[in-house]
């Protein structure tokens, strides 16, 4: 018994110093908005938060089996049903390569296009370009790498070369229109070269900035990074391209994504990729986990008052539903312990 008080006191003031670590950190991070010149996001106004959804594209081009069209239709409307409001959605990259793209097309003409919701698509190539704009995307993502090993092994060129292949492609994709998105990998550590210098992130992410994306996603493709790597990745890549400009896209690999996420806000950033349920792994490492899930992002922001526009508990249900149509298990700490808690919840009431 007394070890049972004792135990609650520690509880109870451990549970009472963590709230008031939320509230200094939350202020901390509102501050910090102010302080980054934003005027949209600091002051008086809440903090908000914009999530791109990469789960039924970064994720599922990761995923082992293939994923019927209508699945990954059914997927994007929860998403979209959950509050996302970017949802990546498909690639448009052979389909000898990527099997499991090959539908792009179908799924962009499957989905609504009244809610507001906006569907990126990737894009490697001229001919991956036409295709996206023949299935009538608006927006266009490309991709680039900060390491130049990366580079000639995921994409067969170097990274000289590899903006002379895009560079055509954005220009195209402006000139019809189209947003542009740019992706850099590796921004924290090479599957095969190892550490990667910040000021080779930042002349990466100059360059596509000064091409017109509107918006560079960094990326830690491996999962490598902790929160002093990025700190520092960041500070380079700032003195180039505004905070308002960029995304931050973190792997949970080696377990350190919201850390990183959480230092990426800190410093400005206000666009934060994930993917639901985890969806993904990591081609790097098999079994290993890849890209953050959603869920676990979304339950910080919103523990920090961060506004994101998303419903977590219908989040969780979307995530539940990818995982249970490809048997595979729910990489979300969050989407667990909801899941668990619910289950719960009902075997207690089926007691009554
Ligand atoms: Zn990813």
């Amino acid at each position: 018994m007394e070890y049972l008080l004792c135990w609650r006191r520690c509880a109870t003031s451990l549970l009472k110093r963590s709230c008031s670590q939320t509230r200094q950190l939350s202020a901390a991070l509102h501050s910090a908005a102010g302080s980054a010149g934003d005027p949209g996001l600091g002051g008086q106004r809440p903090l908000s938060v914009r999530i791109v959804e990469v789960g039924p594209r970064d994720g599922l081009q990761n995923e082992p089996q293939a994923v019927p069209t209508a699945v990954k239709v059914e997927l994007i409307r929860r998403l979209a049903g959950a509050g996302l409001r970017t949802i990546e959605a498909a690639s448009f990259v052979s389909a000898k390569w990527v099997p499991q793209m090959a539908d792009g097309a179908a799924v962009l003409a499957a989905l609504p296009r009244d809610a507001g919701v906006r569907y990126p698509v990737l894009v490697p190539n001229m001919r991956g370009l036409r295709g996206a704009i023949d299935a009538g995307a608006e927006e266009v993502a490309v991709f680039g790498a900060a390491s130049e090993a990366f580079s000639r092994r995921n994409i067969n060129c170097s990274i000289e070369e590899s903006f002379a292949r895009f560079q055509p492609v954005v220009e195209a994709a402006r000139e019809a229109g189209l947003r542009v998105r740019g992706y850099v990998s590796c921004v924290c550590g090479c599957p095969y070269e190892g550490p990667v210098r910040p000021s080779a992130v930042a002349a990466v992410a100059r360059r596509l900035h000064k091409l017109g994306c509107y918006e560079i996603s960094l990326g830690d493709t491996i999962g490598v990074g902790t929160p002093g790597v990025v700190r520092a990745m960041l500070e380079a890549v700032q003195r180039e391209v505004p905070a308002s400009a960029l995304a931050i896209h973190c792997h949970d690999t080696y377990g350190q994504a919201l850390a990183n996420i959480l230092t990426a806000l800190q410093m400005g950033v206000r666009v934060v990729d994930a993917s639901v349920a985890g969806l993904g792994g990591c081609p790097y490492a098999r079994g290993a986990s890849g890209n953050v899930a959603t869920e676990d992002v979304v339950y910080m922001l919103h523990g920090l008052n961060v506004e994101t526009g998303v419903e977590l508990s219908a989040l969780v249900d979307a995530g539940q539903y990818i995982c249970d149509k490809l048997n595979r298990a729910n990489m979300s700490k969050v989407a667990q312990a909801m899941l668990a808690k619910r289950q719960a919840e009902v075997a207690a009431a089926e007691e009554k």
